[in-house]
């Protein structure tokens, strides 16, 4: 075993378990379903790639390391994972989510999970009282994200945790737009994290998968077995691809909320833009609690034009940045909750959840920052004419 201890190195040796036979550097795609038994009943370690695979088992043991966690567990998707994690509940269990969840997190609960009689609440989990005010018996976790898709709110983690052990609740945390650089969930208190690796982990838009780590053994066995009984695994190539990307977050990463940074006090300095919503600067409503649980803002940034710009205007004129669903690759995308990201949630709820028709959502890839200023510049003269 490589000996380290920091996450930038972590990101790069973690997980890699020795391959006994060519001892290759890095994990090779074991590309099987299945495996040679010996004799019968002898309980072999690789028995079918349902149950477990050697390149998805490095991945899950490289995202347990760097949240914290005992184990992980690699899915097909974010969605997949959370559906796995929600499926540790039954018929007459409530889960809290925050308002401003991830549109498909709201509606597999709405959708899904409801018809089978597990319910949902959706409470501001930026104040603590809401939360109290939300918890009854049947209220067996809570589910966040922080910062908070797509208005950048933050909570409190390690409140939220508190909060919800005292009464017998799993804190349930989404860190994608994060990451383990970032913030790490497990150490504030939480239970269990789930990831949508197709974003900052995969980090170059060409996978889809999902990830879970717990840090408590009798949670990982439920889940283990949920996994395998469910079925809703990461294949080998794609978790080879996830190793392969989650080497260079840390650079990655540094890039993005540089960029961040600059493009968010540059849209904040701005005549025609309203307002902006990004964590990492100095004057927003979350920046002090980001400040603490966390070690930047990020680089997801959300803002609104002036009334006088037309947004669909500026959306068409962009020459750079990509109109598309999706976050966290190295090239800049940008997206329109209301018709894309939170279609899913119903117009009425979204204005309620401050989700307001003319929001426009970024993700700062890492190119040249002048570009990107350049391109927006351009794409909001265009809007005003
Ligand atoms: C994209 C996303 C998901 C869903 O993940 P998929 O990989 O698209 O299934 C869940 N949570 C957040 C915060 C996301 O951005």
């Amino acid at each position: 075993m490589a000996e380290y201890k920091k996450i930038e190195s972590a990101l790069i040796h973690g997980g890699i378990f020795g391959d006994e036979l060519t001892h290759s550097v890095n994990v090779p795609i074991y590309q099987t379903s299945t495996y040679q038994q010996f004799e019968l009943g002898a309980g072999p370690r690789w028995e079918y790639s349902r149950t477990g695979n050697p390149t998805r088992a490095a991945l899950e043991a490289l995202i347990a390391e760097l949240e914290g966690g005992t184990a992980g567990f690699a899915f097909g998707s974010g969605m997949a994972a959370i559906t796995a994690v929600l499926s540790l509940f039954t018929s007459g269990d409530r889960v809290i989510i925050s308002s401003n969840v991830y549109g498909g997190t709201y509606r597999v609960l709405d959708k899904v999970f409801k018809q089978f009689g597990l319910g949902y609440g959706i409470v501001d989990t930026t104040d603590p009282a809401a939360i109290e005010a939300a918890i009854a018996p049947e209220v067996v976790a809570i589910l966040v994200e922080s910062p908070a898709n797509p208005l950048m709110t933050v909570t409190d983690l390690k409140l939220v945790a508190q909060i919800a052990r005292a009464h017998g609740m799993l804190t349930i945390v989404d860190n994608t737009f994060m990451t383990p650089y970032l913030q790490r969930p497990l150490e504030l208190g939480a239970d269990i994290i789930v990831h949508s690796a197709t974003k900052y982990l995969g980090g170059h838009s060409d996978v889809v998968a999902g990830l879970a780590v717990v840090k408590d053994g009798a949670l990982a066995e439920r889940l283990g077995f949920i996994q395998n009984a469910t079925g809703g695994v990461l294949g080998p190539f794609d978790a080879f691809l996830l190793i392969r990307g989650i080497k260079t977050l840390a650079v990655r990463m540094d890039r993005h909320v540089e960029n961040a940074v600059a493009i968010a006090g540059w849209l904040d300095a701005h005549a025609l833009v309203d307002k902006v919503y990004y964590p990492g600067l100095p004057g927003d409503a979350g920046y002090a609690v980001n400040r603490r649980q966390a070690k930047n803002g990020g680089a997801m940034i959300s803002f609104t034009l002036k009334e006088s710009c037309d947004f669909r205007a500026f959306f068409k004129s962009l020459r750079l940045i990509t109109l598309a669903e999706s976050l966290g690759g190295v090239e800049s995308l940008i997206d329109h909750p209301a018709t894309m990201t939170h279609a899913s949630i119903p117009r009425e709820l979204r204005l309620r959840m401050g989700i307001s028709d003319s929001l426009i959502r970024l993700s700062a890839g890492i190119e040249h920052v002048d570009d990107l200023i350049a391109d927006l510049d351009q794409a909001i003269a265009a809007s005003t004419r």
